[in-house]
């Protein structure tokens, strides 16, 4: 006999953390806020994986659809969890819905809030319509509409990534580097030269970090056989000459000024912490570390746990985090919190 646990947050990790309980015969609840589980990859509309190089819609709609099938997985969307009370083995949890669920233990899986770019309104976006995200590219591709200028819907000639928009950017409050927007955007700039071969995608960066196995397959692969050009440099401002958006800066390996003209520019937007994070640690009485990202245990000793017992805590929700090793996560979660749903019999 045993109680089920609760997994909030339907993204990678949530789904991972789920089937992972259920493939040992264990019952769980998943709640996420949205209509849809996927998360951010469904939610935003992301195009194809990195690593992998399949369709988002694919991949990890895969996973929702095994875990929607699962019946050992009761999911309850468009809802959240608004208290959790008792102690490890023996909690209850008040949905906003009106539901209270008793729970042997939780697993916090509720993953990152993109970054929003107009807090970086010197970069263009929200004052010229040819200014986008990354997301908003994504979007582009897997809708099936293809990489056009929003402003007129011509197809763009010269486009630029801007790497670390909201991400290593002390000025505003974001120390961290979200991770994944490096081979994300080698990623995407292939994937632009491959839809429209006669534009010319450059890429701005500080530092790349493709890092791993990555920087084969992204970094010089994007080089090599797409013809993508890097510039490292020190943007000054994003503008626009009433044809064109501009890009100001100084290139910071030749240290000369640099001013190129583009018919998009795309930011390469970070991983913030969860919006909800402050009351998630009011609901669940855990802490959140220094950038307010929910903190967890000792990786030696107590992997996966957050700072209460018997609530766990995996994938984006901990920090900047891959899909990848957000599955992995959310499944070592699930194992970690076998012990708080056993009930001796
Ligand atoms: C532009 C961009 C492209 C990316 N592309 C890739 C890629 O190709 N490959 C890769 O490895 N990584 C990629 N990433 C990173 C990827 O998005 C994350 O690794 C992944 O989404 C993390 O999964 P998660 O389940 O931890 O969180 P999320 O995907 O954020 O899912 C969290 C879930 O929790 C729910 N939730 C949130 N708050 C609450 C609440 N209070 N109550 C209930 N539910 C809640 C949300 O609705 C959501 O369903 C990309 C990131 C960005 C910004
Ligand atoms: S992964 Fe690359 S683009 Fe993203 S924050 Fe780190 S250095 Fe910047």
């Amino acid at each position: 006999m045993s109680k089920p646990t609760l997994v909030v947050g339907g993204g990678p990790a949530g789904l991972a953390a789920a089937q992972a309980l259920a493939s040992v015969g264990r019952d769980c609840i998943l709640v996420d806020k949205a209509d849809r589980l996927g998360g951010a990859p469904i939610l935003s509309g992301y195009a194809k994986l990195v690593p992998s190089g399949e369709w988002a819609k694919d991949a990890i709609g895969g996973m929702v659809e095994r875990v929607a099938a699962n019946p050992r997985i009761d999911v309850r969307l468009n809802t959240t969890v608004s208290a959790f009370d008792g102690n490890p083995g023996a909690f209850r949890a008040t949905l906003a819905s009106g539901d209270q669920l008793d729970v042997g233990a939780a697993i916090l899986c509720t993953g990152f809030t993109h970054f929003d770019s107009v807090n970086k309104p010197e970069w263009g976006f929200g004052t010229f319509p040819d200014v986008v995200t990354t997301t908003q590219v994504e979007q582009m591709i897997s809708s099936g509409q293809g990489v056009r200028c929003p402003s007129d819907g011509r197809k763009p000639e010269r486009v630029a990534i801007l790497l670390c928009v909201g991400s290593r950017d002390r000025q505003i409050g974001r120390e961290w580097c979200s991770k994944v927007c490096c081979t994300v955007s080698a990623n995407l700039a292939m994937e632009i030269r491959e839809e429209l071969p006669d534009c010319h995608v450059y890429i701005y960066y500080m530092d790349i970090r493709t890092f791993g196995l990555y920087e084969t397959k992204y970094y010089w692969r994007s080089q090599e056989e797409f013809k993508v050009k890097y510039i490292k440099a020190r943007i000054a401002e994003v503008t626009s000459d009433g044809k064109r958006i501009i890009v100001k800066g100084e290139d910071t390996l030749v240290k000369r000024p640099i001013t190129i003209p583009f018919d998009m520019v795309v930011h390469a937007i970070g991983m913030d912490p969860n919006v909800d994070n402050k009351q998630l640690a009011q609901v669940f009485g855990i802490d959140l570390e220094s950038h307010g990202y929910i903190d967890r245990g000792n990786t030696y000793s107590a992997s996966g746990h957050s700072s209460r017992p018997g609530v766990f805590v995996a994938g984006a929700a901990t920090g900047p985090e891959t899909i990848d090793d957000s599955i992995a996560q959310g499944s070592a979660a699930a194992i970690a919190s076998l012990g708080y749903t056993a009930v001796a019999v």
